[in-house]
Order: structure tokens, then sequence, then C-alpha cells
């Protein structure tokens, strides 16, 4: 018998897998399973099902499977909001809510509900708090593609392992607090950030986004001579030597091997450099990047 969160695990990756195979078939079956199951916000913050199924509604045109999706997300971003007043509330050391907020504390409490066996422990998650607000605002969620777009420029994210979505995600939730609304400046902001973030003259900008070294928050509110090129500082002094190392490879190149097998393609054609990246006694690092799917990685 199989607990909730591996359920809801196991159908995160199903559908996961329809977004990635293009394909819907058999998706409905799945949305109904996930709307007839009793989500809670603890399942949805180990399990992210939120965000495959958000995938999923992005990508089909089938009216059915969008509908659903969309209604499975407007009911999981109330267990969101309602444990964001809950703590607004224990913040300001009010009284707890008496009558409506039952469901709400049921549904953050996972403890009263289940039983927990000691958890074998799976694949961990990082789970970072607190979650992403899903939005269905069409001109967000557009604006939010548009920047996860740009975050998988030159695929840099899969060397770093960053959730270009859930950071696309927070940096937009960022600029609409801080804008307020979707009019002109809104659009500005994330234009700007767009470009920015493409700037093949400025990877140091993306690649220190998606490290964490420049924080959601903070590319959403600099300016444009901030985020532009290597004239700043900052952005300078969050550059490891490492990350400027491999940024010279990029540029010469290295030597061709067929030594490597890219964990990613299975494929033996990559580029490796060796540099000294510390002092001259310790031992080399080994930057090596896959030429047939841009996949990076190294080691000493
Ligand atoms: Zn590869």
């Amino acid at each position: 018998m199989m607990g909730k969160e591996e359920e809801i695990a196991r159908i995160a990756r199903r559908l996961d897998k329809m977004v990635t195979k293009k394909s819907a078939e058999g998706a409905m079956d799945l949305l109904r399973e996930l709307k007839a199951m009793p989500v809670t916000l603890h399942l949805l913050q180990s399990t992210r099902v939120g965000m495959s199924v958000n995938a999923l509604r992005k990508q089909s045109s089938d009216e059915e499977v969008v509908t659903l999706a969309k209604s499975l997300i407007k009911s999981w971003k109330k267990l969101l909001d309602a444990s964001d007043a809950k703590a607004r509330e224990r913040r300001r050391g009010g009284p707890l809510p008496t009558s409506s907020s039952k469901e709400a504390s049921e549904a953050q409490d996972p403890s009263r509900k289940r039983p927990e066996l000691p958890r074998t422990p799976s694949t961990p998650r990082i789970t970072t708090f607190p979650p992403v607000p899903v939005t269905c605002d069409a001109v967000r969620n557009k604006c939010r593609e548009m920047l996860t777009a740009a975050l998988q420029t030159d695929h840099d994210h899969v060397a770093v392992g960053a959730d270009c979505e859930r950071l696309s995600a927070q940096i937009e939730e960022c600029i609409f607090r801080d804008v307020g609304n979707t009019d002109m400046k809104y659009k500005n902001r994330v234009r700007s950030r767009l470009s920015n973030l493409k700037d093949a003259k400025n990877p140091s900008l993306r690649r220190n986004v998606l490290c964490g070294a420049i924080t959601p928050q903070q590319i959403a509110v600099m300016t444009s001579e901030e985020m532009a090129s290597d004239e700043l500082k900052e952005i300078r002094k969050a550059m490891t030597k490492e990350a400027i190392r491999e940024h010279q490879m990029a540029r010469t190149g290295g030597t061709q091997t067929d030594l490597f097998t890219c964990g990613k393609c299975r494929k033996k054609n990559c580029t490796y450099t060796q540099v000294q990246t510390r002092s001259s006694d310790e031992p080399m690092t080994t930057f090596v990047v896959c030429n047939e799917c841009g996949n990076r990685w190294k080691f000493c």
C-alpha cells in the first residue's frame, strides 16, 4: 500500500513525463486522481506536484485538461494562502483564528492525519521556503515562461542544477509585488530582465542568478546599469575564479576527447580543460563540457 506522498510523487513523475514527451494522453485520469485526493500543504511542498500540473497546463492544448489543471492549482493556492494568513497571525502573536481556519490548519498539519511511519529516506528533495505562489493570471504566467526561457539560455542552468521554473516564478513574484500590477511598468521591468539575462555578452549575470549569488529579490529591482555587463563591481565580486575559468574555457575551446561519458546524454564527445583554480600545490581542476548537449561538470 503506497503512502499518499509516494502516490502523489508518482503522479507528478508521470505528468512530468507527459510534458517531456509533449503528449497529454491519460492526463485526465491522473488529474482526476489528484482531484479526489486530500492534498495537504505539506504534500504539495514535498512532492512539488503543483509544478508538474502547472507545466502540463501550460503545454496542453486540450481544454478539458487545462480546465481541470487550473482548478487544481486554484484549490492548492487556497492552501498556500491559508497558511500564509496563519503565519502572519502567528507572527503578530494574535489569537489563533477560530472558525474559518479549521480546514486550513488541518491541511497544514500532516501529523494529524497520518500516523507517521519512519520514512524510508528516498531521494531527498530540496524544499525551499516560502513556496512560490501560484498565479492564474495569464500575463504573469507568460512572463514567468519567458523568464524561464531566458534563464535557460546556453544551458548554464544544467551545470548549476538550477530550477529555472521556480527561480523565474520567484523573480516574477518579486517584480509583481514591487510594481503592484501588470501594466506598462511591470512589462518594461520584465522585458529589461529578459534582455539582460539572455545577453550573450553578459553570461555572468545569468550565472549569478542561477547559482543564487544574485537573489530573485535583487534581480527583480536591479537597474539596467546594475545588470549590464562586467563593469558592475558587485557582479565581479560574486563571480568566483572558477566561473571565470569556465567562461574562458568556453571561449578558448579546450581539448576534445572521448575519455569522458556525459552523465546526461551518455555520449562520449566532450571538451575538457585543466586549470589551477587554487594555489599551485593543489591538484588541477578539470572542467568538462559535453559537445552534444552542453552539460558541464568538473572534478579534481
Ligand atoms: Zn551530453
